[in-house]
């Protein structure tokens, strides 16, 4: 039997944090949501259930609410969709690499999220790559501490409260005018779509073989 492979999809923004960032044609919130409401039927398609954070476009979620609402479903991978606001092109994908602290105290992920992320972050960023070598720039894979948030904290605040494995992804950086056409176009949404979909699959390979080591020899 197929194992069970749980993508919790969080489509970044609206938060209590920020709107998200813009370019020229579209809202951050709004191509995040539009990618997440697509890959879902995709990985369906595929057999992988799928939870979202978000209900609808404009619903207003915390960035800790997205992460409690990962670790309520028990998802396998929780994946979050973002665009930048940087003058580089290119998709870029982060992961938890120590442990963070918010204002308020609370510290987190615990060892083991950080290791099943970084675990799952390298042949996911690979993956992505191998789909859109030669049709979209790689930024680079990164650690959490790269990002503004993660800088101050350690950690971004949805790794934070991750109690699965967390990985940010921004599809491209909106502060870019060809970034924002590849990704506002068909062949873009195609070609980001399909990274995104061999991202999981590979990181599914990774962590179900990881599972499957710890689990203790059985009998019979
Ligand atoms: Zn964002």
């Amino acid at each position: 039997m197929k194992s069970r492979f749980l993508v919790c999809l969080d489509p970044g923004h609206v938060s209590d944090y920020s709107q998200g960032t813009r370019g020229k044609r579209i809202s951050e919130a709004e191509l995040a949501w539009r990618y997440a409401t697509q890959l879902h039927r995709l990985l369906e398609q595929r057999d992988f259930p799928v939870e979202m954070t978000k209900r609808s476009r404009n619903e207003k979620v915390s960035n800790q609410h997205r992460a409690e609402i990962a670790n309520k479903v028990g998802a396998n991978i929780f994946l979050r969709l973002h665009a930048d606001a940087r003058p580089e092109p290119g998709f870029a994908v982060y992961y938890p690499t120590r442990s963070g602290r918010t204002k308020e105290g609370v510290i987190g992920p615990p060892s083991e999220v950080r290791s099943l992320s970084r675990r799952a972050a390298f042949p996911f960023h690979d993956a992505m790559n191998s789909v859109l070598k030669g049709v979209f720039p790689d930024f680079g894979l990164f650690g959490d501490e790269k990002t503004l948030v993660g800088s101050q904290q350690g950690a971004l605040t949805g790794s934070i409260f991750a109690r699965v494995p967390v990985l940010l992804i921004e599809m491209g950086s909106l502060s870019n005018d060809r970034d924002e056409d590849f990704l506002l176009s068909k062949k873009g949404q195609q070609a980001m779509l399909a990274a995104l979909v061999a991202g999981v699959v590979a990181a599914q390979q990774t962590l179900t073989d990881e599972q499957a080591n710890k689990k203790p020899p059985q009998n019979s």
